[in-house]
């Protein structure tokens, strides 16, 4: 593309037009013009292709392009918008502007337009429906704030309605928007602000500006620009547009485009994503032969499996006008932001009706050419549609109008075209559909309820004969046109929402027009997707079945809403009661089968033959259901009672309108019964959805209520006669046949029992199920509560389970916060989990065993918690039926079902089968229905004589009709008698608390009978009746009984944790597995001390030739594989610790810090930033290393197995050593030999003084370098150092170890190495024990400041395996040297000895400010060992070694410290004269001004300084203190056990220092001075302290994670408008926030993807090789979720810290409720990343869920 470059004009030309352009003057001009018009669009026609037509703006987004950019935006608005302005506004434009706002009287509508991601806020309160949203601005200033909210984030589009009366029902207006004085009252015409002269030019103007756009965007020609717009000197260049389309994928596009226009990936990345945000982008520029070409490569590529991307080549011009086209349109958003006057003018202009009359305006014109339009286009003139028409009142309405005619048109332009809906103009509808007035008004005038279901018919022309839809022979299309047509029920829903609360004729007229269109719908989805059993061979193919429901489920809401405007209007309920039974009636109806006659118990009906199992069955009978809940509302209006002539009742025929619901049932049981267990998982599923919550409103619960209707029409003997013949049941109960069907085959037998037993569930539903408002007499509010009484009887729940388990209205509400806390209590969340809602035990009375709505493993869960709880409170555990609440009028005639012969004759039966098991004819199940279905009768009998007067006879009479001895030809006796005989059969045992209940029932009624009898003036008393006092009695004794149990228990469950603590102790290691386990042995005190910590009364000292320790004899290990004990020796065999090595920067105080490259960098001084460190974590199992060797192989070659057979990732990665420890399935990369003690000290060898020590360390260290230099290549002229006596240079000491535990040594020291530094394992280079010592060092610093951190004592609350870890580790890196070459050990503590004892000859070491002491120290004291053993004198100890370079260290660091400490704050007072201690820090503090002159300040005050050293310097001490207590083993002191005073004192006598540690340099007074000074004197010293580079304080503070913002939206606020660094301006689409440092990220997009280690990842994974060493902690803000991610391949979501007032996450957004930081959920993700754990997290979870280890976590 570099010759296109060329082609360009020098922007000079450019230039100089600026220069001599003026805007005022070309503005002047156009007002003298004759023709308005003819002259902007000369100017155009010059200046846009000019502008605009410069060649491709490079791909890839450099710096160069976004110059380009801006030089076009500024030509843009100089040349071209300026003189619109000045035309416009008569004046310089930004003052005119300005005075244009400040005269303006805004109307209240805030109008803010959402970007995408942007939280908004719904008030579940006050909203007049969900899509009534505020922006965050208007929702903080705004009442709701306190109210109930639902929180989400927004899609794009859509607008704040803040000052829409219509959208609150309270609180329409936030502070800032409420009417003032200022507010324009929103009938004035808002033009009569502004000049007159003003509004003409700007109705001239817009007329020609909105013209010009709209016939732009609309311009089909690729080759010549409209009339009048012809450029003068016409160029011959074009561009290659390509556009988008939802097709084909990312991947595809870039493909092609590499092929096409030959670009790099980077560039056709890009392009690709360019195109997919603005609908279309020019890839190639030039003639059209090379832009044509291009054309078809691109075209040919990707025609293969479907249509071809759109490509284009069009004449340069046309696209620079294009381009200025979409800036004119944003040019006119802005400018009538500034005033209502010029926003009623461009209204008034865009509506204006055009020539062609109908349908001609410009806005129509946009909207009819929407789906041809590209994205970019489209974005950009809904935004302006929102900010002009939607704003003004008075033109919404017009516009909302308009837009209803033309509704169907657009919908089918959508229908076909292929953007999804955010990007179309239908999208609209939400802003206008869901204002009440607004939807009102087009339904009566536009028909738009009518329109609306009739286009959506109209799509789904595909039927079958019966003009039923049939999606099982939808072709793809077809099937994506479903797919497309389904957002009109969401208009739809739109304009149902809210329910008129007054009614004329022609609202009514319209409303029922539109049912009648959607009756019509309703028939065509009657009787879809039948089904017929399968006998013989299951079937081939699953018939499609998601179609029809998914149809089902999104016009459920519909049909509710119909049915609650039905319920406003008497007139339009009886209308829609008639019109739906007419077009019922319309319907094909069962017939021409044949008719057949019934009789059992005496009665006979006539039916027709039918059978579910053998002929056709629908389970969609919407309108049967439609009808049967506008039934309801008859009862529940009492328009049934009222105007009982107007209803067409006689019309209707029972047994017809159960006949289909009550297939429907039978089909239900059939299924559970297994006889259709050939026709697959397409009919399971479907029977899953027709009882589902999101669908058994419309259909379940409806059958029930339709059987119900019919039940109560009709003598209760028939109805159940037909319900037996239905369920193919009649044979049994008819006559004796019971005994031939015994003889039946087994799976008949079976069959028919579980058909008995849905049977029985039926019965009970249709007499039980009265908790609708209108079936039975109770509130709405009722039937929630039940709903959430039965689920809470089978357990507690979280809130969001219940709201799963509740049917949603059109509003998302499920009304449970109603009720909630007067049937529940809440039950917090700890720090896991989440909150529970326990059911109160006063509601347990309510439960009901055969709720319709519990499944049957719900039932059967709910039934054992019952009982249960009944057994705990000592109560019988019978679970009779609740109370019924009573029936409507309408309805009433149901409970005779209860006392009918057939019922009765069932119920006969079953009971003698139970009283004579025999064979498989019979269950338990059928026998507790039954019982159910008698208690139920006999409740109904009980209140209806509590409820008489006395005298009026209760017809009811249950109890008499069970005394009656039973009819032929069953010669069993009475109900009652077989009860009665059953009460001690010995195998119901189960069910005897029952009928004990029953027949104590019985009593009482016959006690009520009597008394009402004898004396009718006695009234019943009321609830507590006789039965309660028997059971009063026999409750006491009950309780006893249990409250003996109880005891019995208890002392059980006492006996058996006793006995678990025993094993706990005894398997201790196996308890402190998990990570859980690990807190709470860190927040708890351990039971049993460590080895080697039983404190010591006397002082003791854990370094130097006092030093305690190492006395403990052997030390004996289990290993974990084979069992066996070892011994753990230098010479046996080596037994290890499984390890996790680690790179971390936890400690880091400087992220800015580049990781070092791997070959060069020398790790031999680390930087007190401490950017990066190696951490080893140990679980603390022990195994032989033989057997770690075996076990190791094994993974491996499994693992090579697996990878055969199937790609992809384990949790752990063999190939790097990683493995899952064996017993805890810890993750584990190397393991660490377990060494002996090192021994006590010789008490034999004397102490040297530091001058004497310091002397021969430098002799020695002077004949090693002087050694080291001749061996690689002679230093001649060095005079040859003297050689202390008895020091051997050449002296090779014997390994001390067996090859064994050798062998181990090196095996741990190449894996810190190789992960350390991230290199390949290399034993022999010189870093490998260095990077041992530094793993030691790092991991002993971040454990002194988690204990610092979470304020434990130092010593002794650790859990065991963190201590045996760190005994191993500082044990293993004391001996590490033995492995490696001996001169590399003695260069590095060479090294080392001169920086800190400083001589001419070290130049290279680094200054007193850039090394961490405490590694200094770890080094030092380790790599020591290996010069001492050249010492063959024996004249000193390595312990006086230690301690001299202890206190050596220590004195460095205070240098440190007192060097940064800068005391600029004011000096505190202090009183008298200083301590000793304030004194000397003075003294030497003023020591080394002198050294630095100017560079420190001065301090006058010692107290402070003084301060500051002791605190700045204890870190370093308890780093030291632990590290000397695990390497010399010795106890340590009382005082630091515990945490309290007295801690300083007893840190300094462990470590054998004065507790004034400024005595260290004042007693060597003369051997460190000059030391002092040549530290000082380093010129790194003087430069850094001079601002040379950042220096790092003392104490250094720990690092947290980030502050998190209470409240989450304000996270999500922070996100939106957060744009993605690398594409210009657009919105990320998953910002991810960083935990650690707080960079907000666009993650899991190709644009910020970047290549780490030669492959592209994501910016989450990028960042963490940057900030966390390859470890990352973030939050997914939109998810709202946690991301841990580990190197490349592993990755885990974890919990956020946020949780809604129910104590539980919203993972995903999904619920929308507010949500609010949790401290302590927030404090044990930071204390899991302080104890480097994130990676183990990563690995349970990964090992528990293996869907985690298919992501592609290193694209996020
Ligand atoms: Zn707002
Ligand atoms: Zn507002
Ligand atoms: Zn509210
Ligand atoms: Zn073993
Ligand atoms: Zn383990
Ligand atoms: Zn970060
Ligand atoms: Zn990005």
């Amino acid at each position: 593309m570099a010759a296109a470059e060329s082609d360009r004009d020098p922007p000079s030309a450019l230039c100089s037009e600026f220069l001599n352009f003026s805007a005022r003057d070309t503005a002047t001009r156009w007002l003298e013009a004759a023709d308005l018009k003819h002259e902007v669009y000369r100017h155009l026609a010059v200046y846009v292709p000019r502008i605009l037509c410069l060649g491709p703006t490079p791909g890839g987004g450099g710096a160069g392009s976004s110059r380009e950019e801006q030089r076009e935006e500024l030509a843009c608005q100089l040349l071209l918008l300026a003189p619109l302005e000045w035309f416009l506004l008569g004046e310089e434009p930004s003052t005119g502007l300005a005075l244009l706002q400040e005269k303006n009287q805004p109307s209240p509508l805030c109008g803010h337009v959402f970007k995408v991601g942007e939280p908004t806020y719904s008030c579940r309160e006050c909203a007049a429906d969900p899509t009534c949203v505020l922006c965050m601005q208007c929702f903080l200033g705004s009442v709701h704030r306190e109210h109930r909210y639902r929180m989400t984030t927004s899609g794009g589009g859509g607008f704040c309605d803040c000052g829409d009366a219509e959208a609150w029902n309270k609180g329409p207006y936030c502070h800032n928007h409420t009417p003032t004085a200022n507010t324009r009252d929103s009938e004035a015409d808002p033009t009569a602000l502004l000049p007159a002269d003003m509004v003409a030019r700007g109705y001239s103007i817009f007329s020609i500006i909105l013209k010009y756009a709209v016939d732009l965007l609309t311009w089909d020609q690729e080759d010549q620009v409209p009339a009048g717009l012809e450029p003068p000197e016409r160029g011959d260049t074009y561009y290659c547009m390509l556009f988008n389309d939802e097709v084909h994928t990312y991947e595809q596009v870039i493909y092609t485009l590499q092929k096409a226009v030959s670009c790099s990936q980077k560039e056709a990345v890009s392009f690709a994503t360019t195109v997919d945000r603005d609908g279309r982008k020019s890839v190639r520029f030039g003639d059209f032969q090379f832009c044509e070409q291009a054309k078809s490569v691109i075209v040919r590529n990707t025609s293969r499996q479907s249509k071809p991307l759109r490509v284009e080549v069009m004449h340069s011009s046309v696209v620079a006008h294009q381009c200025f086209a979409l800036k004119a349109l944003s040019w006119l958003g802005q400018v009538i932001q500034y005033s209502d006057g010029l926003r009623r003018t461009l209204c008034q202009v865009g509506l204006q009706t055009g020539p062609e009359g109908e349908n001609s305006s410009l806005v129509d014109q946009l909207m009819l050419n929407d789906s041809k339009m590209w994205k970019g286009a489209r974005n950009i003139y809904h935004q302006l549609l929102m900010n002009s028409l939607l704003m003004d009142l008075k033109y919404k309405k017009i516009f909302a109008i308009q837009f209803a005619k033309t509704y169907e048109r657009l919908q089918s332009d959508f229908v076909t075209d292929d953007h999804d809906r955010e990007f179309s103009i239908t999208d609209l509808s939400v802003q206008i559909f869901t204002v009440p007035s607004l939807a009102r008004m087009l339904m009566v005038e536009e028909n738009l309820m009518k329109t609306i279901i009739r286009t959506f018919v109209d799509h789904l022309r595909h039927r079958d004969l019966h003009g039923r839809f049939q999606f099982d022979r939808y072709t793809a299309q077809q099937a994506f046109k479903f797919g497309r047509v389904q957002s009109l029920i969401g208009d739809l829903k739109y304009v149902l929402i809210s329910r008129p609360s007054q009614w004329n004729d022609q609202l009514r007229v319209k409303f029922l027009e539109g049912l009648d269109a959607f009756l019509e719908l309703l028939k065509c989805m009657q009787g879809m997707d039948p089904v017929v059993r399968q006998v013989g061979q299951h079937i081939e193919m699953e018939p499609e079945w998601e179609a029809a429901f998914t149809l089902q489920m999104k016009l459920t809401h519909i049909i509710t809403m119909i049915q609650d405007w039905c319920c406003t209007d008497e007139r339009v309920l009886i209308e829609a009661y008639r019109k739906c039974l007419s077009v019922l009636s319309s319907c094909h109806l069962p017939e021409g089968e044949q008719p057949i006659s019934l009789s059992v118990a005496g009665h006979t009906v006539e039916t027709f033959r039918y059978q579910v199992s053998q002929d056709k069955v629908s389970i969609h009978l919407p309108l049967y259901r439609l009808l049967a809940g506008l039934h309801v509302l008859l009862s529940r209006t009492e328009v049934a009672s009222r105007f009982p002539e107007q209803l067409p009742l006689g019309e209707l025929s029972p047994p017809l309108l159960i006949e289909l619901p009550l297939r429907c049932l039978v089909l239900c049981a059939q299924v559970h019964a297994g006889m259709w267990r050939r026709n697959g998982f397409s009919l399971i599923n479907q029977i899953y959805y027709y009882h589902n919550v999101k669908c058994r409103v419309e259909m379940f619960d409806k059958d029930i209520i339709m059987l119900q209707v019919g039940a109560s029409m009709m003598d209760p003997n028939h109805f159940l006669m037909i319900v037996l013949s239905r369920f193919e049941l009649v044979h049994i109960f008819s006559s004796d046949c019971r005994k031939r069907y015994r003889e039946a085959n087994k799976d008949v037998v079976q069959q028919n029992n579980t058909l008995i037993e849905e049977m029985l569930h039926l019965i009970i539903m249709v007499v039980g199920e009265r908790y609708v408002s209108g079936v039975g007499q109770v509130e709405p509010l009722e039937e929630v509560r039940r709903e959430i009484i039965h689920q809470l009887s089978i357990r507690a729940m979280a809130h969001s389970e219940l709201v799963k388990a509740l049917p949603e209205n059109g509003n998302k509400e499920t009304g449970l916060e109603r009720v909630i806390d007067s049937v529940a209590s809440f039950k917090k969340p700890g720090v896991t989990g989440r909150g529970l809602y326990e059911l109160r035990p006063e509601w347990t009375k309510h439960f009901n065993l055969y709720f319709h709505h519990y499944s049957r493993a719900d039932q059967s869960k709910a039934e054992e918690a019952q009982r249960k709880t009944r057994r705990q409170n000592g109560e019988d555990t019978a679970l009779p039926p609740p109370r019924p609440p009573p029936l409507c009028p309408l309805f009433a005639s149901l409970v005779n079902l209860l006392q009918c012969d057939v019922l009765l004759a069932v119920e006969g039966a079953v009971l003698h089968w139970a009283v004579e098991p025999s064979g498989g004819g019979w269950t338990e199940s059928m026998l507790q229905r039954v019982l159910h279905l008698v208690g139920v009768a006999l409740l109904e009998e009980q209140q209806q004589l509590e409820n008489s007067s006395g005298d009026d006879d209760v017809t009811f009479n249950y109890t008499s009709k069970i005394t009656r001895p039973g009819e032929a030809p069953s010669t069993s006796g009475s109900v009652l008698a077989l009860l009665e005989s059953l009460q001690n059969a010995p195998h119901l045992e189960v069910h005897k608390d029952m009928i004990s209940w029953i027949l104590k029932m019985v009593s009482n009624i016959k006690t009520m009978r009597e008394r009402s009898c004898s004396t009718s003036t006695v009234a019943v008393s009321q609830g507590q009746g006789p039965e309660e006092m028997v059971r009063d009695k026999d409750k006491a004794e009950r309780k006893r009984k249990a409250d003996m149990a109880r005891l019995r228990r208890e002392k059980i469950m006492a006996q058996m944790s006793e006995m678990q603590k025993h094993f706990i102790n005894e398997n201790k290691e196996l308890f402190q597995q998990s990570l859980e386990e690990l807190e709470a042995s860190t927040s708890a005190p351990p039971e049993r001390s460590p080895p080697g910590l039983e404190p010591m009364c006397v002082s003791q000292v854990c370094v130097g030739p006092r030093r305690v320790g190492g006395a403990e004899p052997r030390q004996l290990v289990t290993c974990i594989l084979c069992q066996e004990e070892q011994e753990v020796r230098g010479h046996g065999r080596a037994m290890v610790l499984a390890a996790f090595v680690q790179r971390s920067t936890v400690l880091s105080k400087n992220r800015r810090r580049s990781l070092p490259d791997p070959e060069r960098h020398d790790p031999v001084f680390m930087h007190p930033d401490l950017s990066m460190g190696v951490h080893t974590a140990s679980c603390g199992h022990i195994m032989h290393a033989t057997c770690w060797q075996r076990y190791f192989e094994a993974v491996q070659l499994k693992e090579q197995r697996r990878q055969q057979r199937l790609r992809g990732h384990t949790s752990y990665d063999v190939e790097n050593g990683e493995f899952l420890c064996p017993l805890c399935e810890c993750l584990s990369n190397t393991v660490i030999p377990l060494l002996p003690q090192t021994r006590p000290p010789d008490p034999s060898v004397s102490h040297p003084s530091l001058e004497a020590w310091l002397k021969l360390t430098n002799q020695q260290t002077a004949v090693l370098r002087y050694t080291h230099r001749s061996q690689s290549g002679g230093v001649a002229e060095e005079a040859e150092p003297v050689v202390p006596e008895g020091f051997r240079v050449d002296f090779a000491p014997q390994n001390p170890f067996s090859s064994s535990v050798s062998e181990m040594v090196t095996a741990f020291s190449v894996s810190a190495y190789k992960v350390g530094l991230k290199v390949n394992p290399n034993e022999q280079d010189p870093r490998v024990p260095v990077v041992v010592w530094s793993t030691c060092a790092y991991t002993i610093q971040s454990i002194e400041r988690l204990l610092m951190d979470e304020q434990k004592p130092l010593f002794g609350s650790l859990p065991c395996r963190q201590d045996d870890c760190l005994s191993s580790l500082t044990r293993f890196s004391s001996a590490c040297w033995t492995s490696a070459p001996v001169t590399t050990t003695h260069t590095h503590f060479v090294r080392l000895f001169t920086a800190l004892h400083p001589d001419a000859s070290a130049a290279d070491a680094p200054c007193v400010l850039d090394m961490d002491m405490f590694h200094l120290l770890v080094y030092t004291v380790l790599s020591y060992s290996s010069v001492h053993t050249l010492d063959q004198s024996r004249w000193s100890s390595v312990d006086s070694a230690h301690l001299h370079l202890l206190h050596l260290v220590t004195v460095a660091h205070l240098v440190q410290i007192l060097l940064t400490s800068t005391t600029e704050e004011v000096c505190m007072d202090q009183d008298g004269a200083g301590s000793q201690e304030e004194e000397l820090t003075c003294q030497l503090y003023d020591r080394l001004r002198k050294h630095l002159s100017s560079v420190l300040p001065e301090v006058t005050s010692g107290w402070q300084l003084y301060r500051r050293v002791k605190v700045g310097i204890l870190p370093f001490l308890r780093s030291a203190a632990l590290f000397f207590h695990y390497l010399n083993s010795t106890a340590p002191p009382a005082d630091l056990l515990v945490a309290g005073p007295g801690q300083w004192e007893a840190l300094c006598s462990y470590l054998s220092l004065p507790s004034n540690l400024l005595q260290l340099h004042q007693s060597q007074h003369t051997q460190l001075e000059p030391l002092i000074q040549r530290w000082c004197c380093h010129p790194g010293v003087r430069r850094s302290l001079q601002g040379g580079g950042a220096v790092v304080q003392f104490p250094r503070e720990s690092n947290r994670l980030i502050d998190l913002p209470e409240d989450y939206s304000v996270l999500i606020n922070q996100a939106s408008s957060f744009t993605c660094p690398r594409s210009g301006g657009d919105k990320a689409r998953a910002p991810t926030l960083c935990l650690v440092c707080g960079s907000l990220l666009c993650s899991q997009s190709y644009c910020c993807q970047t290549e780490v280690e030669g492959e592209d990842v994501g910016a989450c994974t990028a960042h963490t090789f940057t900030c966390g060493a390859g470890l990352g902690l973030f939050l997914r803000v939109r998810e709202s979720q946690v991301l841990f991610v580990a190197g490349k391949t592993k990755g885990c979501f974890y919990p956020p810290p946020y949780l809604d007032d129910y104590g539980e996450t919203d993972q995903g957004l999904k619920r929308g409720n507010p949500l609010h930081l949790c401290a302590e959920r927030y404090r044990k993700i930071e204390r899991l990343w302080h104890q480097h754990g994130i990676a183990e997290v990563i690995g349970h979870a990964q090992e528990a869920n293996q869907t985690l280890v298919a992501i592609d976590w290193q694209h996020l």
